[in-house]
C-alpha cells in the first residue's frame, strides 16, 4: 500500500468503447486524459503546456486559468478537511 494507498479513480469515457491506440497523459492539475493523438493516429499538437510552476504537463483549460493548482494539492485539502470534520464529530 503505502503511497499508493490513497484512493484513485480513473474516469472512463464511455465514448470510447475500445481501447484508443494512442499515448495519452493525464493533466497535472485536473487529471484529465489528454490524448496525444488523433483518432486516425495523427500526432495532436497544442494539446499539452507545460506549467513552470510545478513541473507538470497540463491540459490548455488548465493553463489557461494561469494558476498552478496540482490536483495532489486539492487532494491534501480535501483530505485534511475530512479529517477536521472527523475530529469534531459530524
Ligand atoms: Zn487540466
Ligand atoms: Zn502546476
Amino acid at each position: 500500500m503505502g503511497a499508493r494507498s490513497r484512493g484513485y479513480a480513473r474516469i472512463v469515457d464511455p465514448a470510447l468503447a475500445k481501447p484508443q491506440e494512442s499515448d495519452t497523459i493525464t493533466c497535472g492539475h485536473c487529471q484529465k486524459v489528454v490524448h496525444l493523438h488523433d483518432r486516425t493516429g495523427k500526432a495532436r499538437s497544442g494539446v499539452l503546456v507545460h506549467c513552470h510552476q510545478c513541473g507538470s504537463q497540463t491540459c490548455v483549460p488548465c493553463a489557461e486559468t494561469a494558476r498552478c493548482e496540482p490536483f495532489e494539492k486539492k487532494l491534501d485539502q480535501i483530505e485534511a478537511r475530512g479529517r477536521l470534520l472527523a475530529a469534531i464529530g459530524i
